[in-house]
């Protein structure tokens, strides 16, 4: 008779092309999902009943900021320069506590969420971020801040482009493949206003020789396009293919103000793309995303932090349906510009792609890693439904997330986390938040 660590029983479940499947047993051995099927034999040291949850692949947030958690709702309703007048006072004056306090917030908002793996672009002191993934179970790509140019940047924020490297390899070599390879440190690439070439090369090439990823911010709004146009004479695509950055190995965030050729490019290169659908559509534009799913991209979605929403990629998933639909779609009369199993790909498959773990993450499949999230079916809002994948993106939210299983670890049981002290964290973050606040002058 087979044990097996953990045993979902009789669940609805959604399935690797996200059709709905019923009465489905999966079977949890170690870190990974050795069986999914129908009556699975055997026993298991920890049994979940399955009757009224759906069982989906967990949600990756692909583009995030840990240490804005604690800037929440202050840049709302406020006129530009947000980046020189908030963000750079605000993080320029975060404290290694305040980033371990404020990754920890960030972190239980998200297993709260649905959330089971991030992409963390960078800030400071990401060795606290790393140390809270490592401890509350969550998997983490993890980014340090990359800057050495820039007018309005401080000289505390930026660094020599050796710095830079030297600084990112340190990161690595202490927190590399923690937590059980959970934690995984990549190059940050801020982005190409904020990057010389030199730093573009450079972070290439080590990132290349170490074999792990790097994070940039990437076609966010027109200045940077405009940036580059009269500074290099190429677009910001064509210079990361310039500088060698270009490659699987890349997640670009935003992608919103892409030309057809840099769409081409992308396609190309295979590079993994993200959007922030709440940062993007207040304040940047709507993104081609119709055109780049035709060229065959593999997108997935981010929050940008909680600096101006939640971190809840539910909310994120419904801002961006509702916007492509009225932007791309009504003006052409096409309702189907943005098909639901799409989006439902872009919160799974598509972010587990852009953080280069398209292989373990993303699906609930035999073999691949145990990252798994029961929703709460049994409600008004979502019961009963002629569509459930559909009826998942228009209607589901973060509060529907019963349990979560991250690395084959039930890390959320009956919407308690049982790595986190939820009390202490929120407490301490009210703390932080005030004296970060008194401190940078915000
Ligand atoms: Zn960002």
């Amino acid at each position: 008779m087979m044990e097996y660590d953990l045993i979902i029983r009789d669940v609805t479940m959604l399935d690797k092309g996200y059709e709905i499947q019923e009465h489905v047993d999966i079977a949890v051995s170690g870190s990974t999902i050795t069986e999914v099927g129908k009556d699975i034999q055997g026993t298991a040291k920890e049994e979940i009943k399955g009757k009224g949850l759906l069982a989906m692949p967990g949600l990756v947030d692909a583009h995030h900021h840990n240490a804005q958690q604690l800037l929440r709702a202050k840049p709302i309703d406020e006129y530009p320069m947000i980046w020189t007048r908030f963000l750079v006072p605000f993080e320029s004056s975060l404290t290694e506590e305040d980033m371990y306090i404020s990754s920890q917030l960030s972190m239980l908002e998200m297993i709260k969420s649905g959330t089971t793996a991030f992409a963390d672009a960078g800030g400071p002191h990401m060795g606290m971020t790393a140390k809270a993934a490592a401890e509350c179970g969550m998997r983490g790509v993890i980014a340090r801040s990359t800057m050495d140019m820039g007018g309005n940047i401080p000289d505390s924020m930026k660094c020599s482009a050796e710095e830079n490297i030297r600084l990112t390899c340190e990161l690595f070599d202490e927190w590399n493949g923690a937590g059980n390879d959970r934690v995984r440190i990549w190059f940050g690439i801020r982005q190409v206003m904020t990057c010389s070439w030199e730093l573009l090369e450079m972070t290439s090439a080590k990132a290349k020789e170490l074999g792990t990823g790097m994070h940039a911010h990437l076609c966010e709004h027109k200045d940077e396009v405009s940036f580059c146009l009269t500074n290099y004479r190429l677009r910001p695509a064509e210079l990361l293919e310039a500088t060698g950055c270009l490659g699987p190995n890349l997640l670009t965030a935003h992608n919103v103000v892409l030309s057809e050729s840099d769409i081409a490019l992308l396609a190309e290169r295979h590079v993994g793309t993200v959007h922030c659908p709440r940062s993007n559509l207040t304040n940047h534009g709507f993104p081609k995303t119709p055109r780049m799913l035709q060229q065959g991209l593999s997108i997935g979605l981010g929050s940008d932090g909680a600096a101006t929403s939640s971190l809840s990629l539910w909310d994120e998933v419904k801002v961006l349906r509702n916007g492509l639909i009225g932007y791309w779609g009504l003006p052409i009369f096409d309702p189907v510009v943005i098909p639901y199993r799409a989006l439902l790909r872009m919160m799974s498959q598509g972010g587990a792609d852009a953080i280069m773990q398209g292989d373990s993450l993303g699906s609930i499949e035999t073999g691949k890693k145990a990252d798994i999230i029961l929703l709460d079916i049994d409600q008004p809002h979502l019961t009963p439904t002629h569509n459930l994948g559909a009826t998942l993106v228009e209607a589901a939210c973060a509060g529907d997330v019963r349990h979560s299983i991250i690395d084959g670890k039930v890390v959320m049981k009956d919407r308690k986390v049982l790595t986190m002290d939820e009390e202490k964290i929120m407490f301490e973050a009210s703390k932080a938040m005030k004296q970060i606040s008194r401190r940078a002058g915000i």
